[in-house]
């Protein structure tokens, strides 16, 4: 194969191999900050029933107010009715007794009520505490783990164009800023290959000069189409 060609495919190769590295370190970076995300929620979580249970203590507290009231109107009650005389007049207050009863007997389940519900976001805040020191703790070590990968896959792309800026050199100067102009746009496909007569960057048919051209292997060729550098399998000359 055309010596300039193979510097180029090469190159080609190692420009593929460091793109190929920019979404491994993503993965890393992603996978941490899912795992923040996932504490921020717990966070969030935590706060809103904490206010949840700070608004529940305030219900219990107005609660307990009001069956003081109840109470104190109650004791009125029977007061009254000690000093009645007629059937008629007890019978009268008797259902004003009725309903203060009721009402302290309905404002006591609230109050149970809603103490259970703070003890409850009390249970759950606990446990999301715990939880929350687990998360946090997974974070920290996944932190040193995703740190150091990302640092070892830094360290293979500085490898890699350390081998690219070598063979760069040996490139010739001309044709080296010939394939960067393409690469410049075409990525890591700069330099494809050529299966059954079809440019593998654009997949369109080469024309018959462009193919016979190619087959000689004398000079770097383009496709007519695209425009990239292309190349043929060796196996496949005599086709
Ligand atoms: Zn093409």
């Amino acid at each position: 194969m055309n010596k300039n060609l193979e510097q180029l495919i090469e190159l080609s190769k190692l420009n593929q191999q460091i793109d190929d590295i920019g979404p491994q370190i993503k993965a890393h970076e992603h996978k941490l900050e899912k795992k923040l995300s996932q504490i921020d929620g717990i966070k969030l979580d935590f706060e809103k029933t904490k206010q949840t249970i700070v608004d529940t203590q305030a219900s219990v507290k107005t609660n307990n107010t009001h069956l003081k009231e109840l109470s104190k109107k109650l004791k009125e009650i029977v007061k009254k009715t000690n000093k009645l005389k007629t059937q008629k007049e007890v019978n009268a207050v008797q259902v004003e007794e009725d309903i203060a009863r009721q009402s302290i007997s309905f404002t006591n389940d609230e109050i149970e009520r809603l103490q259970n519900i703070v003890q409850l976001k009390k249970t759950q805040n606990k446990e999301r505490q715990e939880n929350l020191k687990i998360e946090k703790k997974l974070h920290d070590d996944m932190a040193k783990t995703v740190k150091q990968e990302i640092k070892d896959l830094n360290t293979k792309i500085e490898e890699i164009s350390k081998v690219k800026g070598t063979l760069s050199q040996k490139v010739d100067t001309k044709l080296l800023s010939f394939y960067e102009s393409i690469e410049n746009w075409a990525k890591e496909t700069a330099v494809v290959i050529v299966k059954n007569r079809a440019c593998y960057g654009c997949f369109m048919k080469l024309s018959n000069k462009t193919y016979s051209m190619l087959k000689l292997e004398n000079e770097v060729v383009n496709c007519d189409n695209c425009g990239r550098i292309i190349y043929i399998d060796d196996e496949k000359k005599l086709d």
